[in-house]
């Protein structure tokens, strides 16, 4: 048994960078996790290797596509699969070996094995109970399903088993049109897959500015993944190398079946709380199952905190490491923030997809007067050169102020783009200010400005 200042459960991006900030502040910390390795899902089955995987299929398809354009001949790649899984575990083992050497650099203690909070100021992991003064949970959360839709980590997959399958399924259905959904969709439909994308609404990417979901869907569309909007999957229905997934259109509730190698099923996930014995303790949870916390990210148990996808808000690798900075400063008597307004999201796709803030729907729904800068990439001689003149930015402002409100990007490095917008918007910037920025040539951020310019007097080159 030990005494700590903090201990802090669950080592994914919210708690390990929480324990890194606190060790930092002075506080003896803990960090107690039940994997085998460090990082949580980002890491070890979430944003690191998908990305990985991303990388090397839109590799393949640079080369396939775009080399001999450009003069580049030669022998045309082909995938080792078995080669490209090795690749995707070396990039997550170092990162997660990475976050190891960052414990031992800031005397952390690692707690290996799943624990639990018997009562306020104790956390028990395996036989033995430790002593703090404050813990920090964030434990995460877990793919979720469908009723009738069994997962087996084989057929029938979340995104953790489709991280590993054996073979590149020729035919692969996936079942939900979201971000997940999407990037692991692309990245099979370039090993060579046919992807069928199953959704129950009329547009992918639920809750983004719509002309991007448009947009969006259009370029997949061109890059080969089909997609069947308004569907409500039913069943699957699956042997040891089959499945078939029944569902129903919404339109017209005509009754249809598809036949699948693999069904990656990208429904969203749900917080995780199991065998921490939150309900015996009194820890306020709320209908969607997260813990509810207030602004300091104290639950209704003093001394208690919880931050990440265990609670409210994006369930974002960035939005649960800030979260930890900010906890770790309440935790030391600091003053920690989140500005829950300048939250980017990213999908990783070729091209990228990113956003910041407002979208026309919420200023709609809201009645604020806004005005729109666009700018397609079409006009950016740098994407022209890249083959990735597809796609736009979208700036909205306060009509009468001008402050930047929000903003849209598909587009090449739209993951990159969106950051000069957040930096923008964290300083209360105008669109003036963007506009009057000198932006080097020639660089993708150009269309930024472009776009800037566009809600004043125009963009140039438009
Ligand atoms: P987690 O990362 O889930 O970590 C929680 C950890 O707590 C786990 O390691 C778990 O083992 C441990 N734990 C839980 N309970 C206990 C217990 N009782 N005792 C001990 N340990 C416990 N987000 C992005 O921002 N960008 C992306 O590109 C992105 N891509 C993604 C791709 C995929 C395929 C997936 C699945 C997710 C992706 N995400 C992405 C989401 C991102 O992974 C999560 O938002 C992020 O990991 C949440 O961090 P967290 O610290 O709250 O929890």
């Amino acid at each position: 048994m030990a005494n700590y200042d903090v201990i802090i459960i669950g080592a994914g991006p919210g708690g390990y960078v929480c324990a890194i900030r606190c060790a930092q502040l002075g506080l003896k910390t803990a960090v107690v996790e039940g994997r085998e390795t460090l990082g949580g899902t980002c890491l070890n089955v979430g944003c690191i290797p998908s990305k990985a995987l991303l990388h090397a299929s839109h590799s393949l398809h640079e080369a396939q596509e775009n080399f001999p354009k450009m003069g580049l001949k030669g022998k045309s790649p082909s995938v080792d699969w078995t080669q490209m899984k090795a690749y995707k575990d070396d990039v997550v083992t170092t990162n997660t070996k990475g976050i190891e050497f960052l414990f031992k650099k800031n005397k952390i203690d690692w707690l290996k094995g799943w624990g639990s909070i018997p009562e306020a100021g104790k956390v028990k992991v395996g036989d033995e109970i430790h002593e703090a003064k404050n813990i920090v949970i964030a434990s995460g959360s877990e793919p979720s399903s469908l009723p009738g839709v069994d997962v087996d980590e084989k057929v029938v997959v979340t995104s953790t088993g489709a991280l590993v399958l054996n073979k590149i399924p020729r035919k692969l259905v996936v079942i939900g049109a979201g971000v997940i959904g999407l990037e692991l969709g692309s990245v099979y439909s370039r090993l060579g897959s046919e992807v069928t994308v199953v959704e129950y609404l009329d547009a992918v990417t639920p809750g983004m500015d719509a002309e991007v979901q448009k947009t969006f869907q259009r370029i997949l569309k061109k890059q080969g993944l089909e997609f069947i909007m308004g569907a409500a999957v039913q069943k699957t229905e699956a042997t040891k190398t089959k499945a078939k997934v029944h569902y129903k259109l919404r339109k017209d509730d005509s009754e249809h079946v598809l036949d699948a190698d693999v069904v990656l099923v990208a429904t969203g996930r749900k917080p995780f709380t199991d065998g921490l014995g939150l309900e015996a303790l009194g820890v306020e949870i709320t209908p969607r199952g997260q813990i509810k916390t207030g602004k300091d990210w104290q639950t209704n148990i003093k001394g208690i905190y919880a931050i990440g996808d265990a609670i409210d808000g994006p369930m974002l690798a960035h939005k649960a490491e800030d979260e930890g900075m900010a906890a770790a400063e309440q935790v030391a008597g600091k003053h920690g923030h989140v500005n829950y307004g300048v939250i980017p999201g990213v999908i990783y796709t070729w091209p990228e997809v990113a956003n910041v803030g407002a979208t026309e729907q919420d200023l709609k729904e809201a009645k604020r007067a806004y005005k729109v800068g666009k700018f397609n990439f079409m006009g950016n001689g740098r994407a022209k050169a890249n083959f990735a003149g597809d796609g736009f930015v979208k700036i909205l402002a306060d009509k009468d102020t001008d402050r930047i409100l929000g903003a849209h990007i598909i587009g090449p490095s739209a993951g990159e783009l969106i950051h000069e917008i957040c930096v923008a918007m964290e300083f209360g910037a105008s669109t003036e200010d963007l506009a009057m920025t000198c932006h080097a040539h020639p660089t993708y951020s150009e269309a930024v400005r472009e776009a800037a310019l566009a809600c004043g007097d125009g963009a140039i080159h438009a």
